[in-house]
């Protein structure tokens, strides 16, 4: 043994040093010749047992390092860099130490190590530590990002959880969301171990049923432990861990939970953990408001339904699919508008929010229904064998309707009518295959409402009539294309006229004289009726006002406008009114209504409200087209009417048979009952005329009596007591009577 140079305070200086200094021969299990104190407290083991031992520091380098230490140790270099490696400490913990050597020539000439061993475990465990942050920065930085850019949030949440488990060297761990009812979590990743099987043998179920629902049974919650039990499955447990609760501004969403890392978790670890979950918090949050505002744009706001857009997608889907299986069906309620006018907008509201389950009541799991705008919704078929099946679910629906909604504002009947139209191939395009259903749904309500009809070729000319129809109409009444024709009523006792009903013509440049049949309906859905109704009412009073003027002397003329059911839900309707009789100055007496018995049928208060407030006003009121509705004398005793006027098709009837003059009869008894006036419309025979006027029926219209005819012919009627010749034989405004 070789002394060290120096004197012995300075040994006891150099064992006091926190370092190892030593003096060895080349070679990995070259003899140690000196080893200092501080390798007791470094190592554990004393200079005298390293000593002792010339294998001792190659058997404690850690197997990791060797190759590389001993390879140094070969090269022999000169002078020496210093080296860092791992030595176990002889409990088994690592220690880190820097060797610095140097290759020293002693007076023999042999070559020997002399060297420093520093412990250098404490900045190495911080620089290890500094790594892991700069580790755990990245990944919540990449994660972030990912997030950012709109990753899959099942995807964020698994690799969160990964990230987590990887970086904390945990195993397992999970993610759980509280359920929509927020009683239960269900795993979204990960495993959650049941308690049993902590012990005992693994089950497979735990990890693999990602929708399995867990109740939550958060015992005490005593700080981050908590046990969950799967619901109905078995016991899990989480208190072998630690949580950390995913929650975004207003809402929590679910919890990372991570195994057996409760312990001796560093506060950086928790953070980072808990940034990976507001990382998933904040995915989670954008997401759903992505959600909400995607269903927003698919979406009807108030009933909830799909909106135009995804239906048309949908049908679009549909299409490319099964072309030859696909029905649409369109479906409008009838006479909405009087809801809204009559009840407000807020019952309105109420009514389609009624309507669209009950719609959906009638139909199969797989159809798509959706609210198009207003009172229009739309079904989508699929899976139509035949149009008859199509047929049936429209039956459904119009049956699922009967049953009265209660709104706030009382008990309300919503009828439907629907169009049907069936993909025919291919080539069938969503928007063509609604504008059919449309097409078949119009036709459904001139049709008489609350039915459905299904589409077929005709209905598509029909269509393309009607639209221009309405597109022409638009400009008629600036154009000055309307007319009014005026058509007497005269008395049965003596044929003379008591009134006129104004029937508006129409003179297109083109189509020539157009009938009212054909464009007053077309003017009613688009709105146009109301000018239309004002410029005809105002036109009508105006001429009585003239007639009255020629003849002042006489019993003036009475003159009968027409009224559709839009006009009287018109709100201005009274002040309509009001202007047209100050305007021309005629007696409100002489001003009678015409509104269909089916008008009636729409047990709104309001329309009853508008016709009784016209009625003050002193204008009579006449129920149109009687018998072909399907009134109840209740109407004729509620409202302030003063006529009926027996439809033509009665009138036609009389005397063909027993049972169609039965049925005349009883109206014209009916409303002799009723005090009110009875008018007989159509009459075409003399023997009609004969038949009314021994009913005791005291007014009458007709082709036999007088067509309808222009103002001229009309005063010259009232003059003389019947128009020149020509004009008998029907002018311009008139049909030609149907028989002499
Ligand atoms: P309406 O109120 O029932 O009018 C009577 C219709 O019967 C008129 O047809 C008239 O020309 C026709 N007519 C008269 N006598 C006979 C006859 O002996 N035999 C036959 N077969 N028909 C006869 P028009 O003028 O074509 O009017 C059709 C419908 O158009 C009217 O039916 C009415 O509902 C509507 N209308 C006409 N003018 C107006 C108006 O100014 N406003 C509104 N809202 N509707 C109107
Ligand atoms: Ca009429
Ligand atoms: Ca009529």
């Amino acid at each position: 043994m070789v002394s060290p140079p120096g004197e012995s305070d300075a040994r006891v200086l150099v064992d006091r040093l926190p370092a190892i200094l030593y003096i060895a021969d080349p070679g990995i299990n070259g003899r140690w010749h000196y080893v200092s104190d501080g390798a007791l407290d470094i190592l554990g083991f004393s200079p005298k047992e390293w000593i002792a031992d010339p294998e001792l520091w190659a058997r404690q380098i850690h197997p990791d390092d060797r190759d590389r230490v001993f390879g140094r140790e070969d090269e022999l270099a000169e002078p020496t860099t210093p080296d860092e490696y791992r030595l176990r400490h002889r409990d088994g913990t690592i220690v880190w130490v820097r060797d610095e050597a140097a290759l020293v020539r002693d007076a023999e000439g042999r070559d020997r190590w002399h060297g420093v061993m520093l412990d250098i475990t404490d900045r190495k465990l911080a620089e290890a530590e500094l790594e892991r942050r700069v580790d755990q920065q990245a990944a919540v930085a990449r994660l972030g990002e990912r997030a950012l850019e709109g990753a899959d949030v099942a995807e964020l949440v698994h690799d969160a959880l990964q990230e987590a488990m990887r970086m904390l060297g945990v195993q397992p761990g999970a993610v759980l969301q509280y359920a929509q009812d927020g009683d239960a979590l269900v795993l979204r990743a990960g495993v959650v171990i049941a308690s049993e099987t902590l012990s005992s043998r693994s089950e497979p179920g735990a990890g693999a049923a990602p929708q399995s629902r867990v109740a939550p049974r958060l015992d005490g919650r005593s700080g981050d432990r908590a046990a969950v039990a799967l619901r109905g499955y078995r016991a899990a447990d989480l208190s072998h861990g630690r949580i950390w609760q995913i929650e975004g501004r207003d809402r929590r969403w679910g919890l990372l939970w991570l195994a057996s890392a409760g312990r001796d978790l560093k506060a950086a670890d928790v953070d980072f953990v808990q940034a990976l979950a507001n990382i998933l918090a904040d995915a989670i949050q954008r997401r759903a408001a992505e959600d909400d505002m995607r269903h927003h744009a698919l979406h009807d706001p108030l009933t909830g339904l799909p909106n135009r857009v995804l239906f048309l997608d949908r049908l679009g889907h549909a299409l490319k699919r099964t072309a030859d299986h696909v029905a649409v069906v369109l479906l409008d309620i009838d006479n909405f508008k009087l809801v809204n006018d009559s009840l407000g907008h807020g019952s309105g509201d109420e009514l389609l929010m009624k309507i669209a389950p009950r719609l959906m009541s009638a139909l199969r799991p797989g159809d798509t229904i959706a609210r198009l705008g207003g009172d229009e919704f739309v079904v989508l078929l699929e899976d139509i064998s035949h149009p008859r099946d199509a047929a049936q679910i429209a039956e459904r629906i119009v049956a699922a309707l009967e049953v009265p909604f209660s709104l706030a504002t009382g008990e309300h009947f919503a009828k439907a009518s629907l169009g049907i139209a069936i993909a025919e191939g291919e080539d069938t395009v969503p928007a063509s295959l609604i504008r059919d259903a449309d097409s078949a749904m119009y036709e459904a309500k001139a049709n008489g409402r609350a039915r459905f009809e299904v589409f077929d070729r005709a209905m598509r000319t029909r269509t393309v009539k009607r639209l221009s129809v309405e597109n022409d109409l638009r400009r008629a009444l600036e154009r000055d294309e309307l007319r009014v024709a005026y058509q007497p009523i005269v008395s049965l006792r003596d044929l003379s006229v008591v009134s006129v009903e104004a029937l508006l013509r129409w003179e297109h440049p083109v189509r020539g004289l157009v009938s009212p049949a054909e464009f007053i309906a077309v003017a009613e859905e688009s709105g146009l009726i109301e000018p239309i109704g004002r410029w005809a009412l105002n036109t009508a009073c105006a001429q009585a006002s003239l007639w009255h003027h020629a003849r002042p002397d006489s019993r003036p003329v009475g003159i009968c406008v027409n009224l559709s059911a839009r006009q009287l839900t018109q709100q201005d309707l009274e002040a309509t009114v009001v202007s047209a009789l100050e305007l021309t100055g005629i007696e409100p007496s002489s001003l009678c209504m015409e509104v269909t018995e089916s008008v009636l049928l729409e047990k709104s208060a309001s329309l009853s409200e508008t016709i009784a407030r016209v009625a003050r006003l002193g204008v009579r009121f006449v129920l149109d087209d009687f018998g072909t509705g399907y009134s109840s004398l209740a109407y004729l005793t509620r409202l302030p009417i003063d006529g009926l006027k027996v439809d033509r098709s009665f009138v036609e009837a009389l005397g063909r048979d027993q049972r169609s003059t039965a049925i005349t009869t009883a109206i014209v008894r009916m409303a002799h009952a009723l005090s009110v006036e009875v008018i007989a419309e159509g009459v075409e025979t003399e023997a009609q005329l004969l038949a009314l006027r021994d009913l005791g029926c005291e007014l009458a219209q007709g082709f036999h009596l007088h067509p309808p005819l222009g103002a001229h012919e009309i005063s010259e009627l009232l003059v003389a007591g019947h128009p020149s010749a020509a004009v008998r034989r029907g002018g311009i405004l008139g049909e030609p009577p149907q028989s002499a």
